[in-house]
Order: C-alpha cells, then structure tokens, then sequence
C-alpha cells in the first residue's frame, strides 16, 4: 500500500528518533544542493556519527522505505515534487585523522580541503569525501582513485568493510560503491607532491561557470574522439534556455540555473541537447548528472 508524505514522515521519525543527529521532516532538499533545486524529502537526517548513518540505512532497509545519500550534492538533480523516503546527508561526518603521511576522512568532509593537502589532482571539485569517491571524481590530471589507500562501506548485511583500491572497482566517473549503494563511510588517502592549488583553481575558474547554480558536467565525455561540451557548443547550442536553465555560455557541457529554474526545466534542455548532438554529430551521450528519481 502506498503511504503519504506525512505517514511517511512520522514512521521514520518513530524508526530513527533514538539515533544521534538531527531528523527534519519533510523538508526542502534544494539548498542541500548545488543546483538548488529540488523539493522535500519525507525525512531528512543528518546523523551526527557513522555508526548512526550505518544505523539508519539498516533500519530503512528493514522497514521498506526508500533511502539516498546526500553529500555536497554537486552532482544530482533532485525533482520539484522531492524525494518519497529517507534522505541521509553526511555534513556531520567530519573524522580527520593524519598518520604516517596518510589521511583518514569521514565521508563529509569537504575535498576542497583533501585538495590543499596534496589531493591536487581534485583541486577545484566541489563535494564531499564520500561523493567523489563513489564518482570516482577527476579532472584531467587524474582521479580521485589515484590516491586511495582504503575506503571503509556498508556493506547490505549491515557490516562495515574496508576495501583495499584494487576492490573498489574504479573506473571512470565509477567505482563499486556507485554500482551497489553502498554507502561510503570514510576513506583514507595518499597525498602527493604537485603543482600549486591556486593556480589550478585559477585555471578552472577562467573556463566553468563557477558562479551560477549547477552541478558540474551534464553529459559523460564519449570514450574517444571529441568531449562531449565541444559537441554542443559545435552546434551553437551554448546560451540556449528553457525557463531559468540554460547552457552555460563558458561551458557548454554545464546547464546552470539562473534563479528560479525548476528540475524540468533542467531535464528538458539536457534532453533537447541530447538529441541535438545524437542527430547531428552521431553521438548519442550519456548523463553524468545523476537524477534522482523516487
Ligand atoms: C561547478 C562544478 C564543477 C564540477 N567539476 C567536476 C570535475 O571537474 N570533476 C568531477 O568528477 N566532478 C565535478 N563536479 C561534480 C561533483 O562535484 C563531483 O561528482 C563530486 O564528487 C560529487 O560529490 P558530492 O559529495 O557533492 O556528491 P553528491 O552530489 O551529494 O552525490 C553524488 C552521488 O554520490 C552518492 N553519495 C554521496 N555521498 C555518498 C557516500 N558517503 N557514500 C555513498 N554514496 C554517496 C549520492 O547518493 C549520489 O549518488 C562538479 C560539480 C560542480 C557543481
């Protein structure tokens, strides 16, 4: 039987109101996000320590409600009608820990820190620990990946794992934890020697659309020939608009939100350029953004 949001929303609180952290109900997930946009979710829980996030997945799961993780949320698009179910951000998960040149993180803490302490091939990515290591987020001097030491998850049966790098299953903008929705706890790292991080942010600010509401690349770069933002601006499609989303005039691969865009908004014109690109260039693209759907 199909339960409404507020049904929906005094369960969990019944189920998860022992855990430590803080449960909001039905409420607005935009400004969790870089595009922001997106509606309420039933419940909304920030749990203040990993073993209340492996908690409240177990208890989720036990009782049939849909659940998302939520990091910096700098890659997802989150529909205007919200999220039916459980959504877990990991702001409080901030664990930090430096050892024999190695650092260990909670699954919240922010990678622009991780950047200024020798993750420089990540210089400039927004989002979380836990995020960019389950998109396995890069830039074109590498990936996150390259610096992992171990990862620790929640594995289904409700154990937690620690996966050495060969295990995680990295692959492009990929990795295991993506595959499965395993939730990613904390991740311990390798930094190493590089170029300055003010001059990468300086590089990356001079070509993305740093300033406007978005969430980073719309379309996955096909795996030869040429990127998938030279095909969209080859087809003069940078600028173009639907509502208050358009694609960035900087970049054509970015649809940024001018103020009040909504989630279909951001989908219609991914979609039209979609089309534009598979009708004319051959080259039908595939998304980046992760849609989330109910
Ligand atoms: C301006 C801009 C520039 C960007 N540039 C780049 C770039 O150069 N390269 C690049 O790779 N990306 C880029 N991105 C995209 C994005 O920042 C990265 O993918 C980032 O790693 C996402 O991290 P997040 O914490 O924001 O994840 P979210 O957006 O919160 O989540 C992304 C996915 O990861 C899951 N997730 C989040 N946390 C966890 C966790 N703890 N355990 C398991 N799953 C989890 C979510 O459920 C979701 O499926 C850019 C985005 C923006 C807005």
């Amino acid at each position: 039987m199909e339960i409404g949001a507020g049904d929906g929303a005094r369960a969990l609180q019944r189920i998860l109101g022992d855990l430590p952290g803080e449960l909001r109900l039905q409420h607005a997930l935009g400004p969790y996000t870089t595009f922001r946009i997106g509606g309420p979710a039933w419940a909304l829980f920030s749990p203040a320590e990993p073993q209340a996030l492996a908690e409240a997945v177990v208890r989720a799961r036990a009782h049939g409600f849909r659940w998302r993780l939520l990091g910096g949320g700098s890659k997802v698009l989150i529909p205007d009608q919200g999220f039916p179910g459980l959504v877990l951000t990991t702001a409080h998960l901030q664990g930090w820990e430096e050892s024999e040149g190695v650092i260990q993180a909670g699954a919240g803490v922010p990678l622009a820190r991780l950047a200024r302490r020798g993750l420089w091939k990540v210089a400039g990515i927004p989002g979380t620990v836990g995020g960019a290591v389950t998109m396995n987020a890069g830039t074109k001097y590498g990936s996150i990946s390259e610096f992992v030491v171990w990862v620790r998850a929640l594995m289904p049966d409700g154990y937690v794992h620690t996966f050495l790098p060969h295990e995680c299953g990295f692959a492009y903008r990929d990795s295991l934890f993506r595959r499965l929705r395993l939730p990613v706890l904390e991740a311990a790292f390798r930094p190493a020697p590089g170029p300055s991080v003010d001059d990468l942010l300086r590089e990356r600010r001079a070509s993305q659309p740093v300033g406007l509401p978005s969430a980073g690349c719309v379309f996955r770069n096909p795996p030869d020939g040429p990127s998938a933002g030279w095909l969209i601006d080859r087809l003069g499609l940078k600028g173009l608009r639907l509502g208050d989303a358009v694609v960035s005039e900087k970049h054509a691969n970015f649809i940024c939100n001018l103020g009040r865009a909504r989630s279909g908004d951001v989908l219609g014109l991914a979609e039209h350029v979609w089309e534009r690109v598979g009708r004319e260039c051959g080259v039908w693209l595939r998304l980046e953004l992760e849609i989330v759907s109910g």
